[in-house]
């Protein structure tokens, strides 16, 4: 010790420190760099993702996400009659800095679901246990020559159709990583980044719910740092599945007023920056 600072006036500082609650280096402290970091420290990253390729996509989405400068994912499947009928306008959305996604060409979805019901929607020839592996990857691969052909893009993020990820009875998980950067699932927000498989990212289907409990949702995420990703259908009409465009414009003004907490990006560059992590920490040896 270089100096002759006293010993009981030593002591007393470390009592009054203990008395008035000394600072908490673990949580005042930005965090420490051997966890998941999001990339300027927001305590959650949010992904807007909308499914099915329809009209509202191009006519309400878009614009009420650009009100609030923020950008989305579109998981577009080629039987859409919309990205028939529009393809340009579609393009012009890929061009202002929105994701086009693959969703499959023909939509195909498990029909005889495992708990008994029958999506009588899924005609037998798209009906999932009906396709082998390779058919799928096949339309997969299709797919994405198609959405290049669209926005020129040579890498793709894909939505599971149905959430579904089972062909004729067997994962094909593993059998796409190569065709995607990453891929949305359905389930729970992840209570650990490390958990997430990239390509079978959690994602909450939201329909008929007030703008509350989507940001309730997002701050369940943020309480665990990990990340909530919306899977929008209809907003404000146009699909069974719906969401008001009211609620879904609390939920943009409400992300929009919180950016220091909440990372609002796409789902490509927000499962980029999650790669990127899972490398620097050594996760994935
Ligand atoms: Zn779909």
């Amino acid at each position: 010790m270089k100096s002759g600072f006293p010993l009981p006036a030593v002591c007393l500082v470390c009592l009054m420190w203990t008395a008035c609650g000394a600072p908490d280096t673990q949580s005042s402290q930005p965090v420490s760099g051997d966890s998941f970091q999001w990339p300027n420290g927001e305590r959650a990253a949010v992904c807007l993702t909308y499914d099915d390729g329809i009209d509202g996509h191009l006519d309400i989405v878009a614009p009420d996400l650009e009100v609030e400068n923020l950008r989305g994912t579109f998981y577009v499947p080629g039987s859409s009659e919309s990205l028939a009928r529009r393809m340009e306008e579609w393009r012009a959305l890929a061009s202002r800095g929105h994701e086009l996604g693959n969703h499959t060409l023909f939509h195909p979805c498990i029909r005889n679901r495992p708990d008994g019901r029958v999506f009588e929607w899924v005609s037998p020839e798209y009906a999932l246990e009906n396709y082998t592996l390779q058919q799928i990857i096949t339309e997969l691969s299709v797919m994405n020559t198609l959405l290049e052909a669209v926005d020129g893009k040579h890498e793709r993020t894909y939505a599971y159709t149905c959430s579904d990820y089972e062909a004729g009875g067997e994962s094909f998980v593993d059998s796409l990583r190569h065709l995607f950067t990453a891929a949305r699932g359905g389930g729970e927000i992840p209570l650990d980044m490390r958990d997430v498989d990239i390509h079978l990212v959690p994602s909450w289907s939201a329909k008929e719910v007030s703008g509350q409990e989507m940001i309730d949702y997002v701050n369940r995420a943020a309480e665990y740092g990990t990340m909530a990703v919306f899977m929008f259908h209809g907003v404000g009409g146009g699909h069974n599945l719906n969401v008001s465009r009211e609620a879904h414009r609390e939920l943009l003004a409400y992300l929009s007023a919180n950016r220091d907490r909440f990372w609002t990006e796409r789902f490509d560059k927000v499962m980029a920056h999650a790669r990127s992590e899972r490398n620097r920490l050594g996760w994935d040896r």
